[in-house]
């Protein structure tokens, strides 16, 4: 039996970490959907488009051809056959990225794109911020991870050091919480959890406790163990 996972949440949750967890533990795929609106990002920024001119930036979304890998110990993002994998965590995509995915015309054309991918074979963990509201409504689990902005910029900082970008806490926690704001009152597709999702907070819990929770619940839920 296969199941479909949704994962949502705000920046800096482990939602990243977790979804692949969680993915590994079920021999699932794993999509991961803000890479994909990274993915346009980086093609407006080459493109030299102003991220807040709307119409420059859906037609540059029209045109742009990307790919993302599906299996959870990696981190491939293709922009045509370039790999932009590491490019797009790098800081101009992250500033920019909420005002590139807050255009409907993106939202589309990248909404389509998840539920085609997700509809492949076997079982799948979708992580991103409106996966259980708009784009898999009837995912068999929806998980909607949450933390305090504090512990939230702690953990991304961390991973920027990890990944040998500058360890800068309070521009990290600026930046989550104006990231939040943005993504929690657009108009299409604000961040927040589906109606029958299970709000999990990992504040205080560690990225092992949080999988194990989550592969707890599918198996209880789905009677999915892998
Ligand atoms: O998950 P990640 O931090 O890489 O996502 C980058 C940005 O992409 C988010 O801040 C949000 O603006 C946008 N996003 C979105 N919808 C999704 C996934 C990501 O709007 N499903």
């Amino acid at each position: 039996m296969s199941v479909t996972i949704a994962v949502d949440g705000p920046a800096g949750t482990g939602k990243s970490s977790v979804s692949r967890g969680l993915a590994r533990a079920l021999g699932a795929r794993y999509l991961d959907t803000g890479a994909m609106y990274r993915i346009v990002t980086l093609a407006v920024l080459r493109a030299g488009v102003d991220p807040a001119d709307a119409s420059a930036v859906a037609d540059v979304a029209r045109d742009t051809v990307l790919s993302v890998g599906y299996d959870p110990d990696e981190d491939k993002a293709y922009l045509g056959s370039e790999d932009v994998s590491r490019e797009i965590r790098g800081e101009a995509v992250t500033r920019a990225v909420s005002a590139v995915s807050a255009v409907p015309a993106v939202r589309a054309r990248l909404v389509e794109l998840q539920r085609e991918l997700a509809s492949g074979p076997g079982s799948v963990v979708v992580e991103g911020r409106d996966i259980g509201t708009v784009v898999l409504p009837d995912a068999d689990l929806k998980i909607y991870l949450t933390a305090s902005a504090e512990e939230r910029a702690r953990r991304r900082n961390a991973q920027n050091v990890a990944a040998g970008l500058p360890d800068d806490y309070e521009t990290v926690l600026a930046d989550v919480r104006r990231r939040d704001h943005l993504d929690s009152t657009r108009p299409t597709s604000p961040l927040r959890a589906a109606e029958d999702a299970v709000v999990v907070d990992t504040s205080d819990m560690t990225q092992e406790q949080v999988v194990e929770h989550l592969t707890r619940l599918v198996a209880e839920r789905t009677g999915v163990q892998r």
